[in-house]
């Protein structure tokens, strides 16, 4: 018999296939994580946490198996190969880096440690943000008449339950902001920060507590990435990232850190004068904080978000976000229909000019108890070309905005729409893609630290006249937002800018001192604490236990990458810079963004993506500039 050789693997026999069968298994438990975030229940939950170590164990397996990793290496070696398209060559190289830091090259019994390990952390990664939720939800106090003092009327209205006495507050975002900004009642203020920053930590239930969690986390990435012969969990982290290594990520942070601490100072001095002159707080305290930049702002100018609110009704805000949209790169949204998760979800399609149909996306805005907090864009379908012809895009946005009250529709402080514009410039990353290869298309394979760039670009469309005046309406009177009240708005944008950018800055030194770090006996609170020394202004009190519900880098994946929003403000500061100089919608500028940024996807480094945008690498400029530390400010 003849000695069978081989052909080399092409990519129509070997990778295609292999994304229909991985898209298949992603697209099935991307519905169920997609659920078990936005409509947790005991049942889904329990069949989530079931099979979750099925499905981590499957690309754990998938991204160690020694079999693929061959075929990709002979794949990218073939001679067939070198005529293959950019995109496909950028996917072939990404899946070879992949499956070395996914332990591939690893010797047997190595692999089998790593695979035990990825499977833990998924474990623990799911049970801290479950924690934090537990902890979230176990609390709410009810208070009378007596204490509601300062708390604005919509919020009340929020708080009022059907059939009881008194007001109910929780510690979900809306409830917890309110007491926060507005009660005048200090000790209910405080009762509820401590209850916030004590959530899943050793001051409650013992079950819920993350402590031992966070200490099992470290020490897994650790082991991780020393058996893939990275010094630190940072340096394996940063592989694929866009930013080099840890040293280059802090020496970033500290140049931010030295300019906006100047403006911080200020910030709190002014701060702390103005509470004990006009509240009589002779101490600030942390539970003062909202609420007496609350005052300050609403005396400095003399508007408050409740009276901005009124502008912002959810339907004149997503047609305004829309227009946005519609008129910066050509094409029209319109509702749609399609089966939802919840009767307040929407659903709506995007289409180009010539009519045809380019992605569509849900909207799920309020906050309940099911849902986790915060605001997130994720991918329900990627774009693709198969011999079937165009799958198009379908995108999730999800919010956790205060849901409407007595008759009014909802209203939506500018934080919120600012919320909304960011998670809709993710959304529009994955929409309006037109790279026909899954792997790359949308947000896929863009690098972590340059992906919000879109998001933090579309941002700076809710400070401009010419959008703001089409995107509100009082809900009572109809007026659009009066220009004597956006230019207070103007005004205020950068308050306590300083004090907000150090926080920011804060939290991304310590993530990444975290993973960069030789492990010691110093816990994460002691490390914490001593970037706070170095780098804030203002210290909390010696019972906050911020790290407990640092979900971002314990329970998403944002570890060793929360410098990222920094990081991407920069790129999307200085791309919207451009629209500055071009008017801010422009078509012609939009058409750029959306060719060389937006429907680029991860085909290409994003650097060299925003040098195709803006004709240069990057400057930090635009971004002191947009939050107003230039030389014109202060000198430090
Ligand atoms: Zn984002």
């Amino acid at each position: 018999m003849a000695h069978a050789v081989a052909a080399a693997p092409t990519w129509e026999a070997f990778v295609a296939p292999l994304e229909d069968a991985n898209e298949r298994i992603g697209r099935a438990w991307g519905q169920a994580s997609h659920l078990h975030a936005v409509l947790d229940s005991p049942e889904l939950r329990e069949a989530y946490n079931a099979s979750l170590p099925k499905v981590t164990q499957y690309w754990t397996e998938l991204g160690q198996n020694q079999g693929l990793f061959e075929k990709y290496q002979e794949l990218a070696a073939s001679p067939g190969f070198q005529s293959a398209s950019k995109t496909r060559k950028r996917i072939v190289e990404n899946a070879l880096r992949d499956f070395r830091l996914g332990g591939a090259e690893l010797p047997a019994d190595k692999k089998v440690r790593f695979a035990a390990i990825d499977d833990e952390l998924a474990r623990l990664h799911s049970r801290f943000s479950e924690n934090v939720l537990d902890a979230t939800k176990a609390y709410s106090i009810v208070v009378d008449a007596t204490r509601i003092a300062g708390i604005p009327e919509d919020d009340l209205a929020a708080a009022r339950k059907d059939g009881e006495d008194g007001w109910k507050f929780t510690l979900h975002a809306p409830s917890y902001l309110a007491v926060m900004q507005y009660a005048d009642d200090r000790a209910l203020r405080e009762t509820l920060y401590r209850e916030s920053v004590t959530r899943a930590s050793e001051f409650g239930k013992p079950d819920w507590d993350n402590t031992p969690l966070i200490a099992r986390i470290l020490e897994l990435r650790r082991e991780q990435a020393a058996l893939l012969g990275y010094p630190s969990y940072a340096e394996y982290s940063l592989v694929p990232k866009m930013a080099d290594s840890p040293a280059q990520v802090l020496a970033f942070l500290d140049d931010l850190a030295r300019r906006a601490r100047p403006y911080a100072e200020k910030d709190v001095a002014q701060l702390k004068d103005f509470s004990r002159e006009e509240l009589h707080l002779e101490k600030l305290e942390a539970w003062d904080v909202a609420y007496a930049s609350e005052k300050l702002r609403a005396k400095r100018y003399a508007f408050s978000d409740t009276e901005v609110k009124q502008y912002f009704p959810e339907d004149v805000v997503l047609q305004g976000l829309f227009r946005v949209v519609e008129t910066l790169y050509g094409v029209r949204i319109a509702p749609a229909q399609a089966p939802v998760w919840h009767p307040d979800v929407r659903f709506y399609e995007v289409r180009d000019a010539a009519g045809a149909l380019v992605g569509q996306f849900y909207v799920d805005l309020y906050a309940r108890d099911t849902k986790r907090a915060g605001a997130w864009m994720d991918s329900a379908i990627g774009r693709r070309r198969t011999r079937a012809g165009l799958q198009t895009p379908v995108a999730y946005l999800n919010c956790n905005f205060s849901p409407p009250v007595g008759g009014k529709p909802a209203l939506f402080t500018h934080d919120d729409v600012l919320t909304l514009f960011h998670e809709f410039g993710h959304g529009l990353h994955h929409l309006l893609t037109r790279v026909d290869e899954l792997a790359v298309s949308g947000i896929s394979g863009v690098e972590w630290d340059a992906v919000e760039l879109p998001s933090q670009f579309h941002e700076n469309f809710c400070w401009e006249w010419e959008v703001l005046r089409h995107m509100t309406r009082h809900v009572e009177t109809g007026e659009s937002l009066p220009r004597a009240l956006f230019e207070k708005m103007l005004a205020a944008k950068n308050f306590q800018s300083g004090l907000a950018m150090l926080r920011q800055i804060e939290f991304s030194v310590f993530d990444m001192r975290l993973h960069a770090e030789p492990a010691t006996a110093r816990s994460a609170l002691e490390l914490l604490d001593e970037v706070r020394a170095r780098v804030a202004v203002l210290r909390p009190p010696a019972y906050n236990r911020f790290p407990n519900n640092f979900s971002h880098i314990f329970a998403g994946g944002y570890a060793a990458g929360y410098y990222s929003y920094k990081w991407a403000e920069v790129l999307s500061a200085d791309a919207y810079a451009l629209f500055e100089e071009r008017g801010v919608l422009d078509p012609e500028a939009g058409k750029l963004f959306r060719n060389e940024i937006l429907s680029v996807g991860g085909s290409r480094p994003a650097a060299e993506s925003f040098r195709a945008f803006r004709g240069r690498d990057p400057s930090v400029e635009a971004l002191l500039r947009h939050s107003g530390m230039t030389a014109a400010g202060i000198s430090p």
